[in-house]
């Protein structure tokens, strides 16, 4: 597909030679990152060889073949020069510059002498003032018109977005509410989208998701006072919980995989098995035609229509509100809020102004909005047009007097299938009669999905349009944990469904029942299980749900979370509350791990093209004292409160680990505080192999399971293929694994494990029977992490994990469980 941007087209240029024009482009091709600047040469070398003038003034200059290593990536770049430049006996008026790393040129080819004929329009595009018209006519696509552009107000402040779904209607609706309080105008920008503050769908239209940088201006009386207070709101959250995770699973996982039938695969949106037959949710399209009528008239439809609208959608949130909790009411509150925005309104009207009905007009305004949502690359943000189509679809049954027409009454308990459920839908199922849901588009960060978690029912997300030809009354398992859809699966398989499902139920209770127990295995032997908390807010929950401290505190959410990196003195009141909150029970914390994954803008970070192997944890840390020393005197100041120790990310040799605790002894002794631990994460190869030498030396090894089993395999953590084939049971690892207790072993000292892998329950008996101490997992996985071990003598996980060892696929190492 040819992709050409705004950039990528020079309007108005000058040429005075040939060679002018084509270093011209080749320096526009440079610009945009497709070529190195040395590739002109060649391109200047290829004209010499035979003209890439085609017809109607347009040229087509590209380099020679033997130079493609020049090529960083295949692009185009059109200079446009109205008073064209003599090329050979001809005049050329638009030069589309080719950078081809293979013989992608050829499309390029193609299209164009399929658009060559077209002389009059070529003509045209000589001297057009919009690079709309050039993209359009090579790639067959008319870009979006650029955004208003508002400029800034004078005053004003940038901060990073830090709310996980970004930018949706909860957080806008609070953003216009706190600025109407204010005698302002404010004006938020991402990027070149202008938003203002008093509308919720130019809010919406930003586009903004997690870690986009906001620019927010304001002016008139009350212009410092709102931005004081907006900045604090933005940072809060605007009213999301910033600590909720995106998917959260609230257990380990079951797995069940059936033998027999037909499987459908999508993302796994809420946990737990459903056993049913399918009900195929049909949505009825609502058909809008446009017949103008007398305008008063429409202007009371629509009036009376939203008042409808928002007073079941109000009803709607209290409804949920005393089911599910304050925070998912807000998603109705908001769509409620939605039918207020003034911008809407008057969008809405203008187009009823010019001859249209109101259904048509309302329509119309919604499903540009929606278009626009759904266009972003971001699947969070893209899945907010549902919310949207809610509202629209709400509007418009009123508008057309066509309500209720759902295919959603049920009467007997059913796995439900949908394109896509909107959140009035999913708010309105009843567990007794949904006993999952799976749909054909959609993620697992849509309202929807959020919705399905709250009320327990087991959610299969975006499994693809085959779903909705399943027959009605087919039967079905549909697997929340693994995110696959059984269709016809064999009467075993269901009946092994059902008691792997009562099974789990049954074990949910028994360990929650016994929470706050310690997980001591039936040979005495017992193991600490700690949560991976990072913020003093979430002690209390991991406490309830029997954590026995913090095992892995990721300071690096500090800086995640503002827009400037944290004082000391706000570092040290952060660790000092989590001391606090813990209550005597031990905390470690580990040392800024910034880099790889984890970017904070504002630090000015070079971009690095292997960012995992690059400026990451410890070494960003040495390279950066502005950053490290600060955050070790609040840590130390901290340690007078109670019990932490200290733990270094990404050590990767024994220097590392040495300089690191000389740092940390200078700021100790310099604060005056006690000694602490100190520990390293054991998340790189070269760190376990030389596990010996650093056991002499540390206080204990934390093993990071997440980076180790990257580094181990070589498999990028991230990477959409390799990620999931990247198990921390895999033999190479547990042999790491094993190394590094044996090691520490000898010396003396105590490891844990911080990684994923921990808060696996095949995970938990392997590293305990390896003879890891301590294992630090997510919160909700404590009470089965413990139950897990209290189950097992000491004695058989030391010869289970000795069988893992000997296994040759992580495959095989899960089979033994
Ligand atoms: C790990 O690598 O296993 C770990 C716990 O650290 P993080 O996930 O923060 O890199
Ligand atoms: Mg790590």
């Amino acid at each position: 597909m040819l992709q050409l941007k705004r950039e990528d087209v020079l309007l108005a240029a000058h040429a005075s030679t040939q060679r002018d024009a084509i270093e011209q482009v080749a320096a526009l091709l440079a610009q945009n990152g497709f070529i190195d600047p040395a590739y002109a040469q060649s391109m200047l070398e290829r004209e010499q060889t035979a003209t890439t003038y085609l017809a109607h003034g347009v040229a087509i200059p590209h380099g020679l073949p033997q130079h493609r290593s020049l090529v960083h990536k295949t692009g185009l770049a059109v200079l446009q020069i109205p008073e064209g430049v003599q090329w050979g006996p001809e005049k050329a008026h638009l030069l589309i510059g080719i950078a081809s790393q293979s013989d992608e040129h050829l499309e390029i080819l193609r299209r164009l002498t399929r658009v060559l004929g077209e002389a009059e329009k070529i003509r045209a595009l000589h001297t057009t003032t919009s690079p709309e018209d050039i993209i359009e006519f090579l790639t067959g696509n008319r870009p979006e018109p650029e955004a208003k552009g508002l400029p800034d107000f004078p005053e004003g402040f940038e901060v990073v977005l830090p709310n996980p779904t970004g930018m949706h209607a909860r957080p806008a609706r609070n953003l216009v509410e706190l600025v109407s309080t204010f005698d302002a105008q404010v004006r938020i920008r991402a990027g070149n989208r202008t938003a203002e503050a008093s509308s919720m769908m130019d809010l919406l239209g930003l586009g903004a998701s997690r870690g986009t940088l906001l620019h927010v201006s304001a002016q008139g009386k009350d212009a410092k006072n709102v931005l004081t207070r907006l900045k604090k709101a933005i940072l809060e959250g605007l009213g999301d919980d910033l600590t909720e995770p995106v998917t959260e699973t609230s257990h380990p996982a079951l797995h069940f995989q059936a033998s027999s039938g037909l499987q459908l695969q999508g993302l796994a949106a809420s946990v737990g098995l459903a056993i049913g037959e399918i009900h195929q949710h049909r949505v009825l399209h609502l058909q809008v035609e446009d017949t103008p009528a007398d305008m008063a008239d429409e202007t009371e439809k629509l009036q009376k229509a939203l008042d409808q609208a928002q007073s079941e959608l109000l009803d709607l949130a209290e409804g949920v509100r005393h089911r599910l909790g304050s925070g998912k009411a807000e998603i109705f509150q908001a769509q409620a809020s939605l039918l207020e925005d003034p911008a809407l309104i008057q969008q809405v009207v203008s187009t009823m102004l010019q001859g249209h009905s109101a259904a048509w007009a309302f329509q119309q305004v919604l499903n540009e909005r929606i278009g626009q949502l759904k266009k972003l690359d971001d699947p969070v943000l893209a899945a907010r047009a549902v919310d949207f189509s809610d509202v629209k679809d709400r509007v418009l049954g009123h508008l057309l007097g066509q309500i209720n027409q759902s295919t959603l009454k049920l009467d007997r308990p059913v796995v439900l299938i949908a394109e896509d459920l909107t959140p009035s839908d999913t708010a309105m199922l009843d567990p007794d009669l949904i006993l999952g849901f799976c749909t054909a588009v959609g993620g697992p960060t849509s309202h929807s999905a959020i919705l399905a978690r709250s009320l327990g029912i087991p959610a299969v997300v975006g499994a693809g349009r085959d779903v909705l030809s399943i027959p009605a009354g087919s039967k079905s398992i549909l697997d929340g944990f693994s995110g696959t859809l059984y269709v016809e699966p064999s009467a075993e398989d269901i009946r092994e469904a059902q008691t792997t499902l009562r099974n789990w139920q049954e074990e949910l209770e028994v360990a929650r029942a016994a929470r706050h127990q310690p997980a001591t295995t039936t040979d005495g032997v017992s193991i600490e299980v700690a949560a991976n908390v990072n913020r003093a807010s979430d002690v209390p929950a991991a406490l309830e749900n029997g954590a026995e401290g913090v095992g892995l505190m990721r300071t690096e959410f500090l800086f995640l979370e503002s827009d400037h990196a944290p004082s000391e003195e706000e570092q040290y009141q952060a660790y000092r509350q989590m001391v606090e909150a813990l209550q005597g029970k031990p905390l470690i914390v580990r040392t800024l791990d910034i880099g790889g994954d984890k970017e904070v803008g504002y630090l000015g970070l070079e971009r690095e093209d292997n960012s995992f192997l690059g400026m990451r944890g410890i070494r960003l840390c040495f390279q950066r004292p502005d950053l490290f020393l600060p955050q070790l005197r609040a840590i130390y100041r901290a340690a007078r409160h109670g019990p932490l120790k200290i733990m270094f990310p990404m050590v990767s040799t024994l220097e590392d680990f040495q300089k690191a605790r000389d740092l940390a002894e200078g700021v100790r002794v310099e604060v005056g505080a006690p000694k602490v631990e100190l520990g390293i994460m054991i998340e790189v190869p070269s760190a376990v192999m030389l596990a010996e030498e650093l056991a002499r030396e540390v206080d204990f090894f934390s093993i990071g399971t997440n980076d180790l089993t990257q580094y181990t395999l070589a498999m990028d953590r991230l990477h959409p293929e390799l990620a999931h084939q990247a198990d921390g049971l895999h033999p190479a690892v547990l042999r790491m694994i094993d190394h590094t207790v044996q090691a520490a072993r000898k010396h003396g000292r105590w490891v844990g494990v911080c990684g994923g892998i921990a808060g696996d329950v095949e995970g938990a008996l392997i590293l305990t029977g390896l003879g890891v101490s301590e294992l630090s997992v997510a919160t909700p996985a404590v009470p089965t992490i413990k139950a897990t071990l209290r189950e097992k003598s000491h004695q058989d996980l030391v010869q289970l994990a000795q069988k893992a060892l000997r296994c040759q696929t992580a495959r095989e190492v899960r089979g033994l469980l």
